[in-house]
């Protein structure tokens, strides 16, 4: 990336009608190191998450509570913000979709752009509906001609929708994505959506009928039909920069910036299908990349209301703080592949890295500046690390790989004080090991100190610790940042 660029930055939307997941918390995490990251470097960075609050389940969930469904989005919302707080998201904006001041007016100048480039038509939907269900199946749902969650056969029924014409842009979308002006990270998820787009897309049914889906923005000129959620949910990520006033937000950050979705494999093909196509359509730029990340597993297993497993990510945080968990989250999950996550796991990566590793090393280099040389070092040592490798791999998004590496160093310093026995030294008193002891420790302190500075966009809580307590004069003995974890 180029310097002084305006960057944009997106997770997905989260749908508020579950719980936050541990999913939800991978993705935030992801998108957050990079923010922090190009922000760390003086680049404009605007960083957006939020929320996605229609449809028929938020809907159907608030009748069945007894409530009105802006009460229960409302709700439900305060989760997914309490998530984004707990985890130490640096986002600069949550938007949500009914947001009727902020995000609406966009959803509306979108719906008007697409409509008046007679990309939107109405058209007849025949289907088969399950009234169980409350929606339309395709024949592949169904088992022996009947809805296998009622039992039953669905309804040839007929509605009226809008449908948007997506055919008419796969050729562009295909070229930009191989091109390259729509990367797609990684590459196998660019291969996977060429595959599709090459198959054709047809027209996607773009609203419903008032009386199918009571819950969302409501077709313009059409008080009859009802967005569906591709044009109210994907036009957050202009929405909330104000495309509908064309602010300068807008300008700096959408046309001119540099933009990149992070979103989870499930929603590739409304990223990299109907949202460019849409674009392209408003005759508006396209973002620059997609990045795609996998799921969490628990103990292997897919997460599941079903199972039991689902893992709630406020109550982790409770229990063990939030850095180490980011270190989990970055460094055990492969950022673009899936991953498992096991407290059995977390426990053991928290005690090798955290409490033996950055954490024994932080206590013991303080604490023998601290006793052996009044808290004075020589702050002029150079290391020959090769530093540079952890930028690059955090520009690549290989997280795992940049902490790895951060890792490789702490286990060298903790080796580096075992081979000088600045303990044993120091029995001597004599000038020459005082001065071993000096150099030994006075590179682990720089290095130490370094690390803080690589750590920023990852652990930023200890980045800041570190950052105190070698920026000190004297350097004072440090309180374990990790302590040990029991089984
Ligand atoms: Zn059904």
């Amino acid at each position: 990336m180029s310097k002084d660029k305006y960057i944009y930055i997106t997770t997905a939307i989260d749908y508020v009608n579950a719980q936050p997941h541990l999913g939800h918390a991978l993705e935030k995490v992801q998108a957050d190191v990079f923010a922090r990251y190009w922000r760390g470097r003086n680049q404009k960075v605007w960083f957006l998450t939020g929320t996605d609050e229609h449809g028929t389940k938020n809907f159907e969930s608030a009748r069945k509570l007894g409530m009105d469904p802006q009460d229960f989005v409302d709700q439900n919302a305060v989760k997914f913000k309490k998530l984004v707080e707990v985890y130490n998201i640096s986002n600069d904006d949550f938007i949500r979709t009914t947001d009727q001041k902020r995000h609406w007016p966009a959803v509306v100048k979108m719906w008007q752009q697409l409509m008046q480039k007679g990309d939107l038509f109405k058209d007849t939907y025949e289907g088969l509906y399950c009234v169980g269900c409350e929606e339309f199946k395709l024949p592949k749902d169904l088992v022996d001609g009947k809805c296998p969650d009622h039992n039953r056969e669905p309804e040839l029924l007929h509605e009226e929708n809008y449908f948007f014409n997506l055919g008419k842009y796969t050729q562009i979308i295909i070229e930009k994505i191989t091109s390259g002006d729509l990367e797609i990270i990684p590459k196998s998820r660019a291969n996977e959506i060429l595959n599709i787009l090459q198959a054709g897309f047809d027209r996607v049914s773009f609203s419903r009928p008032r009386k199918k889906l009571n819950w969302g923005v409501p077709v313009p000129n059409d008080p009859d039909q009802v967005m569906y959620v591709w044009c109210d949910a994907l036009t957050n990520y202009i929405s909330a920069l104000g495309y509908a006033e064309n602010s300068e937000k807008y300008q700096n950050f959408w046309q001119n910036g540099h933009i990149t979705h992070f979103i989870g494999k499930g929603i590739l093909r409304f990223h990299a299908a109907i949202w460019p196509a849409m674009l392209l359509a408003a005759g508006l730029k396209l973002p620059n990349r997609l990045f795609v990340h996998g799921y969490i597993t628990v103990d292997g297993k897919k997460m599941s209301k079903s199972l039991g497993n689902v893992i709630d990510p406020l109550a982790l945080v409770e229990r063990y703080n939030v850095d180490p968990l980011r270190y989990y989250l970055l460094k055990e999950i492969p950022a673009t592949g899936d991953g498992d996550f096991s407290e059995k796991r977390f426990k053991e990566i928290y005690n090798s890295d955290l409490t033996n590793g950055l954490g024994n090393l932080i206590s013991r280099t303080t604490n023998m500046i601290a006793s052996y040389l009044a808290g004075q070092i020589d702050r002029a040592v150079v290391d020959d690390f090769n530093w540079s490798r952890i930028d690059e791999y955090t520009e690549n998004f290989q997280y795992d790989q940049a902490l790895t590496e951060i890792k490789n160093i702490v286990d060298q310093l903790n080796k580096a004080i075992d081979d000088a026995k600045p303990w044993h030294l120091i029995k001597t008193g004599s000038e020459d090991d005082i001065k071993k002891i000096k150099n030994v420790l006075s590179l682990v302190a720089v290095s130490v100190r370094k690390i803080g500075d690589y750590l920023k966009p990852y652990l930023p809580q200890t980045a800041a610790k570190i950052e105190e307590i070698f920026s000190a004069t004297p350097i004072v003995k440090a309180e374990p940042l990790f302590p040990r974890l029991k089984d």
